[in-house]
């Protein structure tokens, strides 16, 4: 095969099917305001958190929704519940109740 110097790139289509929605669900019964996020990363770009680590508040409750929580399991542990994500969301979601109710989920379900 001729080599033209690129590759085509790893297929990155969600699969819902395959993902463990038992966190989201226990997430969503604990701290129901989840349901209104629109994913604008506000929490993420004002994270204090993510100011010293790679911690990334956002792509932790977009996994959790997406059935994925290998991942975040770890990162949860780098938030400092500092609030400021919840002071600048647009949508009100409680986010360090949400926050809690991840840690919650998968302390739960292992
Ligand atoms: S700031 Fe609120 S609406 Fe925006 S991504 Fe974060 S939780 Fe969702
Ligand atoms: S409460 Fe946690 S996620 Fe929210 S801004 Fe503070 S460190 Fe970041």
């Amino acid at each position: 095969m001729i080599d033209f110097g690129y590759t085509i790139t790893k297929d990155r289509q969600l699969d819902y099917d395959r993902g463990d929605m038992r966190y989201y669900r226990l997430v969503q019964s604990l701290e129901p305001s989840v349901d209104v996020c629109m994913e604008c990363g506000s929490c993420t770009a004002t994270c204090s958190a993510g100011q010293f680590t790679e911690f990334n508040i956002r792509k932790a409750h977009t996994l959790i929704r997406r059935g994925n929580t290998e991942s975040i399991k770890a990162e949860l542990r780098k938030c400092m519940f500092c609030g400021k994500c919840q002071l600048v969301c647009p949508r009100g979601v409680n986010l360090r109740n949400l926050i809690l109710a991840m840690n919650r989920a998968i302390e739960l379900l292992g």
